[in-house]
C-alpha cells in the first residue's frame, strides 16, 4: 500500500498525525505543494517565504533521516495530488483541516480531484482542539472568549502521535526543493528569526526550562521581551499545539500560556465558522472609515510622532514580529485614534509579519477595531498611558526609536512636550493626532459621544 502524506501548515515530524496515519502504509510519499494560487497573491511576502523556505529545508533532512524523501511540486494543489496519485498508484492522501476560505477551497478541490474515498482529513493538527469540538449549545461557534475558555479546558485532548520509525518512499520523478532566491522575492528583515522545526523545538525546550515560569508576571513588559516567540513555529506547524498543551505545566504561568494558545484556537474557531470575516466585519459594520493616504503611510513606516506606536511598527520592520502588546496599541491608534481601517493595516501586517496569519491577524485586527468579539468594543486605548504602564522606562522606546535614546523616561513617550525646537534637534517628528481629539472623533463616529 501507499498513501500521501500531504503537507501545508504542519512541517514537522513530530505529533503529527497527517504523517502517523500515512505511515501505516507500506511506501509513503511526503509531499509539499508550492501552491500557485498563494504564490502569485499578496499573502507570498519575503518573510515568510525565507522562513518556509528554512521549514522545508529542515523537513527534508528530519524525513530524510527517517529514510523518506520529501516531494516538492510546484502548481494547483489538486491536480498535482491527483498526478501523483496516480503514479504512485496511492490508496490514501492524508491531509490537515484547516480553517481559512482558501484551504476550504483546496479541500474541496482534493475530493473532487481524487476517487471516492481516498482523502484522509485530520482534525486535530493545526489547533489544540479542533473548531466544532468546542461549542456552545443552539450556535456553531463561540463569539466571547471567556466561556469559550472554560469549555476549552474540559474538552477532550487528543495523544501525542510517535515520530514514525521509519519511513520508504518510492521514487518518483522531480520533486527538488527551489532554491531560496527562487522562492523568496525581495528582502526578507534583517532581524528574521530562522525557521524550521529543529530550531522550534530548541525554542519550545528552553522556552519550558527557562521561560514560562515568568510568562504570567512578564507578558505586558514589553522591554523585557518575556514571551515565546513561538507565533511562526505555530503558524508553520514546526510545531504541534497539542504537544505545547500537553507540555505545559499546570502552575500560574503555565495555566496563562495556555490561556493564549486557547486564544489561538478561538480565533481559528471564529474564522472556521465564518470564512467571510477575514475581510467583513465580524459584528457591526462600519463603512464611514477615513481616508488618510499619508497618515496611513507614517503609521506604516513608524513615524507618527507616538513614540509607542513607531517602536511597534519599526520592531516589525526589523524582526518580522511584534510584542503582543505593542501589536494591540499600534492596531489600536490606527483604527480608533487615526480611524483608518482595519483591513489597512492587517494587510501591512501580513506584508511583514513571519507569524502573519489570516485567522490570528484577521480576527485579532477586528477585536482592536470593535467590528469583532471584543465585548467592549468602543474602548480607546491611550497610547501614551499604556505606553507608560508598559514599557515604565522607555527601554522598548529607546531599543527601536533611537532618535529618543537620551530621552529620559518621564518624556520619553510623549517628547513633543520638550518642545517643538529640541524635537527638531532629536529629528523626531511631532504627533499625527492630538489623542483626546482622536478620542472623541472615534466615540462621535461611533454614536458613543
Ligand atoms: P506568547 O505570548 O508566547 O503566546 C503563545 C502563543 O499563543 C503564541 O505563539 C500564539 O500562537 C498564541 N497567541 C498569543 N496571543 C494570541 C492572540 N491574541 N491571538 C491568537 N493567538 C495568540 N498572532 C499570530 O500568530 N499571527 C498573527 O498574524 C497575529 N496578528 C495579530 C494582530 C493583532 C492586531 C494583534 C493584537 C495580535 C495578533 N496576533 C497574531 C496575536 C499575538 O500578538 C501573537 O500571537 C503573539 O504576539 C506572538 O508572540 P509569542 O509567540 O511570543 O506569544
Amino acid at each position: 500500500s501507499t498513501a500521501i502524506a500531504l503537507f501545508t501548515r504542519n512541517l514537522r515530524v513530530h505529533d503529527n498525525p497527517v504523517l502517523h496515519a500515512a505511515a501505516r502504509a507500506e511506501a509513503v510519499v511526503p509531499l509539499f505543494v508550492l501552491d500557485r494560487a498563494v504564490l502569485d497573491g499578496p499573502f507570498h511576502r519575503p518573510n515568510r517565504a525565507r522562513f518556509l523556505h528554512d521549514c522545508l529545508t529542515d523537513l527534508r533532512d528530519r524525513l530524510r533521516e527517517l529514510g523518506g524523501a520529501l516531494v516538492v511540486r510546484d502548481g494547483d494543489p489538486a491536480t498535482e495530488v491527483a498526478r501523483l496519485a496516480e503514479e504512485v498508484g496511492a490508496d490514501a492522501v492524508h491531509v490537515a483541516a484547516d480553517v481559512s476560505a482558501h484551504s476550504y477551497a483546496r479541500e474541496e478541490a482534493l475530493r473532487a480531484a481524487l476517487p471516492d474515498g481516498l482523502l484522509h482529513v485530520h482534525d486535530d493538527v493545526v489547533t489544540a482542539r479542533a473548531p466544532g469540538l468546542v461549542t456552545p449549545s443552539g450556535n456553531d461557534h463561540f463569539a466571547v472568549f471567556t466561556p469559550y475558555f472554560r469549555r476549552w479546558q474540559e474538552a477532550p485532548l487528543r495523544r501525542v502521535v510517535p515520530v514514525p520509525d521509519a519511513i520508504r518512499s518510492p521514487r518518483v520523478r522531480r520533486g527538488g526543493l527551489p532554491s531560496r532566491n527562487e522562492l523568496i522575492a525581495g528582502s526578507p528583515s534583517p532581524d528574521l528569526p530562522a525557521g524550521g522545526e529543529t530550531r522550534a523545538r530548541e525554542r519550545m525546550a528552553e522556552w519550558y526550562r527557562d521561560g514560562v515560569a515568568d510568562y504570567a508576571s512578564g507578558q505586558d513588559d514589553l522591554a523585557a521581551d518575556a514571551t515565546s516567540r513561538l507565533s511562526p513555529y505555530l503558524h508553520f506547524g514546526c510545531l504541534s499545539p497539542v504537544e505545547l498543551v500537553r507540555r505545559a505545566g499546570i502552575g500560574d504561568p503555565e495555566r496563562a500560556f495556555v490561556r493564549q494558545l486557547a486564544w489561538r484556537d478561538f480565533h481559528h474557531q471564529v474564522l472556521a465558522a465564518r470564512p467571510g470575516a477575514h475581510d467583513r466585519d465580524y459584528r457591526t459594520h462600519h463603512d464611514r472609515w477615513r481616508a488618510d493616504p499619508d497618515a496611513l503611510r507614517a503609521w506604516q513606516e513608524g513615524r507618527t510622532g507616538v513614540p509607542i506606536v513607531d517602536a511597534g511598527m519599526r520592531q516589525l520592520a526589523a524582526e518580522g514580529w511584534m510584542h503582543n502588546r505593542a501589536r494591540l496599541i499600534t492596531a489600536s491608534f490606527l483604527t480608533k485614534s487615526l480611524y483608518l481601517d482595519w483591513r489597512l493595516g492587517a494587510r501591512h501586517f501580513e506584508d511583514l509579519l513571519v507569524d502573519g496569519d489570516v485567522a490570528n491577524n484577521r480576527m485579532n485586527w477586528q477585536w482592536v477595531a470593535g467590528t469583532g468579539t471584543d465585548t467592549r468594543p468602543n474602548r480607546v486605548l491611550n497610547p501614551v498611558r499604556q505606553a507608560q504602564r508598559y514599557d515604565p522606562r522607555g527601554d522598548y522606546v529607546r531599543r527601536y526609536v533611537p532618535e529618543l535614546a537620551e530621552v529620559p523616561a518621564v518624556r520619553v513617550h510623549d517628547p513633543h512636550r520638550l518642545g517643538e525646537d529640541e524635537l527638531d534637534r532629536l529629528g523626531y517628528p511631532p504627533p499625527l493626532v492630538d489623542l483626546a481629539e482622536a478620542t472623541e472623533r472615534f466615540r462621535r463616529a461611533r454614536g458613543k459621544a
